[in-house]
């Protein structure tokens, strides 16, 4: 276990110089105080988690004061946001501070969001508010806990900073850790400003440090570009089985490690719906529930027109047509799995979408629904989970397939299939109306909610004693939550 001061930078990605990134120093938050810290992810960088508490954290992760190895550093990046092409962004309020080697040999990038103005702020003013800071760090813990690749947070930290949003906020900030940066946007940046000399040396580093294995392959970028679209089809997947929507899948917030990045105004269905729209900016549902599916192919195929000076049109085609094949594989298993069904069938698929369709028509919750089915039997568990159904005759007729369907696969003994069946169907998401719950309390002072909420869904597949209210579809008021832009 490590103390702070004992943390090992390599920034490999400041060595790439100017060109790629600008030297920024944070500006510090007033009173700044720890809301919150994830001991999980602590410990990638071998922290003593008793750290967290000590003044000294606080002050390091809200900008007050920097390793002397950091060289904190603003990423130059562009993107297609919402379908348009915006010629430039870049970390406009998030600084990477540097990079952390752990004992493991693994590294670490340490990304402070909130953390002032850069270059590239535009109209902003740099600043984080504690709200949204609060919303990052719940959601990439909860989506790592559930098996879901995601970008981690170590941290947040309030303040007493004022932030001006619609109304007067407080500023926070928090610390992000991922094994890089780097986001489909920044080859954009490079390929579409014409910078084929630096589009190349940042190919060479995303290929050596983070995809060394496609450097034995005969074209080792077109192996890793392949293998971006096979980790977004399987992280797609994930998303669709369990119900997250991400609401901004712009080009600028998709990473090169193929892991959930940049939340905004995210969320977990509550009631299962196709169309849901969780970014109430998004007036055409581009980034709907159901077109995170498409989308991620039109974001992979924006990512392959920038490597076309690398790889040939030809080769970049027929790694994109891997993708719809790969996330339908991935989805199916986990839906499958998602029933308790262990061998696979030609129908599973027909048997999966009329289920969802009948959710859908009857407003049922997508989580509990699939928990509920583990509890016991399939017969015991449909009988009791068709009074959430309005229409009965259609949830009968699913009902029979499914109970002949799970009499084929095989598997009978009860205790056996709710084990299966909990450890991939959690009882706690991060809801809506949970995080708002959380945030009320921290914006008055009180982080107790917000640090219990994370250690019940750092758990989520585990049912924890006196969390029932955790498990909870939301009251009227939490239904349909508008979840602001203006983070
Ligand atoms: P996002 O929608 O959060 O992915 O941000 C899009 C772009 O706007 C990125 O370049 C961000 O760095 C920038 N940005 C967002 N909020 C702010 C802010 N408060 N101050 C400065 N830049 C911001
Ligand atoms: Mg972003």
């Amino acid at each position: 276990m490590k103390a702070l001061d004992e943390l090992t930078f390599d920034n490999r990605f400041a060595r790439l110089g100017d060109a790629f990134s600008t030297h920024v120093l944070p500006e510090p938050l007033d009173e700044p105080r720890l809301v919150v810290a994830s001991n999980a992810a602590m410990a990638l960088l071998d922290l003593d988690p008793t750290v967290a508490e000590t003044p000294v954290f606080a002050e390091l992760f809200s900008g007050h004061k920097l390793w002397a190895e950091a060289e904190p550093r603003a990423m130059v990046y562009s993107g297609h946001q919402f379908g348009g092409y915006t010629p430039q962004l870049g970390d406009g309020r998030g600084l990477l501070l540097g990079e952390v080697y752990n004992e493991a040999g693994e590294h670490w990038d340490l990304h402070l969001k909130g953390a002032g103005m850069t270059p590239y702020s535009r109209m902003g003013d740099g600043r984080a508010v504690l709200r949204s800071s609060i919303r990052e760090f719940l959601a990439s813990e909860a989506l790592h806990a559930l098996g879901i690749p995601s970008s981690r947070a170590l941290c947040v930290i309030g303040s007493s900073t004022p932030v001006w949003r619609e109304k007067q906020e407080r500023g926070a900030m928090v610390l992000r850790l991922a094994p890089s940066h780097i986001r489909f946007g920044h080859f954009e940046y490079f390929y579409y400003t014409k910078k084929p000399e630096q589009q190349a040396e940042l190919a060479e580093h995303v290929l050596s440090l983070h995809y060394p294995e496609c450097k034995e392959q005969p074209e080792p970028y077109l192996a890793t570009f392949r293998e971006i679209v096979e980790r977004n089809a399987e992280m797609i997947a994930k998303w669709q089985a369990y119900g997250f929507c991400h609401g901004v899948m712009n080009t600028d917030n998709m990473s090169i490690l193929g892991i959930t990045f940049d939340f905004g105004p995210f969320a977990f269905l509550d009631d299962f719906d196709a169309h849901f729209i969780c970014n109430h900016s998004d007036h055409e549902g581009r980034y709907s529930f159901s077109n995170q599916v498409p989308i991620g192919q039109w974001n992979l195929s924006a990512l392959a027109q920038a490597l076309t000076p690398f790889i040939s049109v030809d080769a970049l085609k027929e790694a994109l047509g891997l993708y719809l094949p790969l996330y339908q594989a991935h989805y199916l298993d986990l839906m499958r799995r998602r029933l308790g069904l262990t061998t696979a069938e030609d129908d599973d698929q027909k048997l999966v979408e009329r289920l969802l369709k009948l959710m859908q028509n009857s407003g049922v919750d997508y989580t509990l629904f699939f928990r509920r089915l583990g509890d016991e039997s399939a017969a015991m568990a449909v009988a009791k989970l068709r009074d959430d159904f309005v229409d009965l005759a259609g949830f009968d007729a699913w009902a029979e397939l499914y109970k002949a369907r799970v009499e084929r696969d095989g598997n009978y003994n009860e205790k056996q299939r709710r084990e299966r069946m909990h450890a991939v169907n959690p009882l706690y998401i991060l809801r809506n109306y949970l995080a708002q719950n959380a945030i009320a309390a921290a914006e008055s002072g009180d982080y107790s909610e917000v640090q219990r909420l994370h250690e019940v869904l750092s758990k989520p597949f585990e049912e924890q004693a006196g969390m029932e209210q955790y498990a909870q579809r939301p009251p009227d008021w939490g239904k349909h939550l508008e979840i602001s832009c203006s983070s």
